[in-house]
């Protein structure tokens, strides 16, 4: 019943941020949330439920238990969509209830035809193109077997979309590379198409494509790092707020992470604080103790290195982060006490963390840190 810490997701944020990002595509392309990675952290659960609420009715998955969490706590209506990994044994399940799955290798699509025939429904799939990022996808050869392979089993499949994914759309450097990959899976759509296959929906773009590469989004895009308030990379915010009138940051963070003191202690200038010698008090400090550490995911790299808020003012993290506690300075913070809020992530008063600081301080990307923040900390829905 109690925790040490607690993650609260904005509601409010998450409105504004899938607001701006429909503003970037044209009427009649698709939003799909993308909600791997426990949905970046926010919460399976949580974060899908909120999203139903806000009218996403579209969910892309990486994995099979991901897609059975969600399809848990959704109703049936909405879409979801696995984007990686499914078992073989999985595949019934996925295809009973109308879940739907990538298809990026020969075998998984005689997989699928054996498990629709034997359930007489056809398996709802989306070809994954291999189109220049070499992880998983058809290769050319692949393709006209799997073209060959549907047509000619036209009960056991229903080919909903076909797809692929950038490698690197959050860089310039990457820009030959990325048109290149379009070009590939146009080609290879039409010779699907040519072939006589009926392909619904075209789908290639994540947040970064979303934003740098607009002849990308076609009929659906799939966007995950956004709408939780946070840019791919420095580089396409900075494209974005450059190109804007209005510089400010148009998303909205919808984490606040937070905990709380545990203890308060007056250390004499010259001692150590916390484990070995990093830290050494240069004058007479009030130090408080925070109940969380690197297996909360508070990363060890943050050790003299990272901040939280407490009483809206920033405290920095004194000493080495231990696995369940770290302890912070707090000598210049008028009346600090036990049990005061402190924040880790998020907002305080007038003073932020964001995760793209603490992601520079600690060498992490976002969707790292986020995806590390331990599945037991309770999430709660705030306006
Ligand atoms: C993660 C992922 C996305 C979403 O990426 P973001 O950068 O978070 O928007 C889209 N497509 C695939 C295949 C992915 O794995």
């Amino acid at each position: 019943m109690f925790y040490s810490s607690s993650i609260e997701i904005s509601r409010s944020a998450l409105v504004h941020n899938i607001r701006f990002i429909k503003a970037q595509l044209r009427p009649g392309t698709r939003f799909s949330s993308v909600i791997k990675g426990n949905a970046y952290g926010h919460g399976i659960e949580e974060f899908g439920q909120l999203a139903y609420t806000c009218g996403v009715d579209h969910f892309s998955v990486f994995s099979a238990d991901e897609a059975y969490r969600l399809h848990q706590v959704l109703p049936q209506k909405v879409t979801i969509m696995v984007m990686g990994y499914i078992d073989e044994q999985e595949l019934k399940w996925a295809i009973t209830n109308d879940i739907e799955f990538y298809v990026f290798s020969i075998d998984r699509l005689e997989q699928a035809a054996n498990a629709a025939r034997s359930l007489q429904k056809p398996a709802r799939i989306h070809l994954d193109l291999e189109t220049g990022m070499n992880r998983i996808g058809l290769d050319t050869k692949e393709i006209e077997r799997a073209a060959d392979m549907i047509l000619k089993q036209p009960d056991a499949f229903e080919v909903v979309g076909v797809s692929t994914h950038y490698a690197g759309a959050e860089s310039s450097e990457n820009h030959d590379r990325v048109t290149e990959q379009l070009e590939q899976y146009h080609q290879a759509v039409r010779f699907l198409r040519q072939k006589g296959l009926k392909i619904k929906t075209l789908h290639t773009a994540c947040s970064a494509a979303v934003m740098a590469y607009p002849e990308t989004h076609l009929d659906m895009v799939r966007v995950g790092i956004m709408q939780y308030g946070f840019w791919p990379s420095p580089e396409i915010y900075q494209r974005y707020t450059g190109a804007s009138t209005d510089r400010a940051d148009p998303l909205k963070r919808l984490i606040n992470w937070k905990s709380h003191v545990m203890s308060l202690k007056l250390v004499k200038a010259g001692e150590f604080i916390g484990y070995g010698k990093s830290f050494q008090a240069g004058c007479d400090m009030l130090v408080a103790a925070i109940p969380v550490g690197y297996a909360w995911g508070y990363s060890r790299s943050l050790s003299n290195q990272g901040q939280v808020l407490i009483r809206s003012h920033k405290a920095p993290v004194v000493g080495i982060v231990n696995m369940n506690v770290l302890m912070v300075d707090v000598t210049g913070i008028p009346g600090v006490a036990l049990k005061d809020e402190v924040v880790l992530l998020g907002k305080q008063g007038n003073e932020h963390i964001t995760v793209a600081s603490f992601a520079e301080l600690s060498t992490q990307l976002n969707y790292e840190l986020l995806t590390r923040l331990p599945m037991n900390i309770p999430r709660t829905i705030v306006d």
